[in-house]
């Protein structure tokens, strides 16, 4: 089969042959439709420090994927051939105390889809039957190659009660946007997106149906007078991984504020801690999605009415998989989908 390969420890990618991948007996072989590029992808064909500790070549890259069952194993109930997919790129144990407590997201010893286990971005890959999440009708494909990052997105939006609520999202990468739509969704009142890049911020009142503020020229005290806002956000999701958001986040929440972060920092970052204590600040950390509350809330809000098909921007054939990552890289874009059939 047809493989996105880091073959060797070192920057660059390569699309090769590589043997099918075997199917156990609690596994489902799954023929790729359609897969996207993440932050994640790009950190590994630049072979980043993180990458370079992390991934062990050679390995199949991407975990965000839709597609077909192909075939399954003999203890395989419930997911029949041709059943569109897709599915939970965290391969948790099973047995450490979070996993037989029902909290699967904060496994210890998980693996991660096209990380440290061989990944979507290819003709076919394999998944246990358990992380395999049926598609319903009302989720078209494309949209169904982002229900990862859209995962991400829902699990923050939802860390905190965001009804009413005046919430601050600092990064309108995908993600960001995508949170600006669902808090919209479920009822938030005032939401505020802060970005620097003016191609990012362009969406932010069309797709996230939020204010934009570009932190480069206005700054978010000028904002809150304009909204007629006296005290502060109530609700804060860290999406950019910059230090400087984070801390203008810090000083821009009321006391008693909930922060969300899920942002990843390039390294250690300087918080005003006494922001965080005067205030009684709560920072919760978010990795992944729960597993599968977060797919069954974010299926039934795209059923409900959200819509984020169009922070998907680009599509490129598989095999111009170069040309999808540059895009990708260049934050020009939104989502970028790379077409396997
Ligand atoms: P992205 O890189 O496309 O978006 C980040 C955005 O932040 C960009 O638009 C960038 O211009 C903006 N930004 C940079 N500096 C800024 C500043 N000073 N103020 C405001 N905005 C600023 O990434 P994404 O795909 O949207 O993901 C968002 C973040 O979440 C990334 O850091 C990513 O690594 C992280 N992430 C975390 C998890 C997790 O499980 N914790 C999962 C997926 C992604
Ligand atoms: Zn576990």
């Amino acid at each position: 089969m047809r493989a996105l390969v880091k073959a060797r420890p070192e920057p660059g990618l390569v699309m090769r042959d590589e043997p099918m991948p075997t199917t156990g007996p609690n596994d489902v072989l799954i023929q790729v439709r359609y897969t996207s590029i993440c932050g994640t992808d790009l950190h590994i064909r630049d072979w980043d420090p993180w990458a370079a500790k992390t991934i062990s070549a050679p390995m199949i890259v991407g975990h965000e994927f839709t597609g077909v069952i192909a075939d399954h194993g003999a203890d395989v109930e419930g997911l029949p051939r041709g059943a569109r997919v897709s599915g939970e790129g965290h391969i948790t144990c099973g047995h450490c105390r979070n996993c037989r407590g029902g909290r699967r997201n904060y496994c210890r010893n998980h693996l991660a889809l096209g990380v440290t286990r061989p990944g979507a971005f290819a003709e076919y890959v394999v998944l246990p039957a358990e992380n395999v999440f049926p598609v319903p009708d009302h989720i078209d494909d494309r949209t169904a190659a982002i229900l990862d990052p859209l995962g991400n997105a829902t699990h923050t939006a939802l860390a905190f009660d965001v009804i009413g609520e005046d919430v601050l999202i600092t990064g309108a990468g995908p993600i960001g946007l995508m949170a600006a739509a669902i808090v919209r969704h479920i009822g938030a009142r005032h939401v505020v997106v802060t970005d620097v890049n003016p191609r990012r911020l362009a969406m932010v009142e069309s797709f996230g149906r939020a204010r934009p503020v570009d932190v480069g020229s206005e700054t978010l005290d000028e904002v809150m007078v304009d909204m007629g806002m006296t005290e502060g956000f109530d609700v804060g999701l860290e999406m950019s991984g910059a230090e400087s958001a984070f801390n203008q986040m810090l000083a821009a929440m009321n006391h008693g504020g909930r922060v969300a972060v899920l942002g990843i920092p390039p390294g250690n970052v300087e918080l005003d801690l006494n922001a965080v204590i005067f205030k009684g600040l709560t920072l919760r950390g978010i990795y992944g999605r729960r597993i599968f509350e977060t797919w069954y809330k974010m299926s039934a809000m795209l059923e409900s009415g959200l819509d984020v098909s169009a922070v998907v921007t680009h599509e490129f054939a598989a095999d111009a998989f170069e040309e999808a990552f540059e895009m990708a890289a260049s934050g020009e874009a939104g989502k970028v989908l790379l077409d396997w059939t």
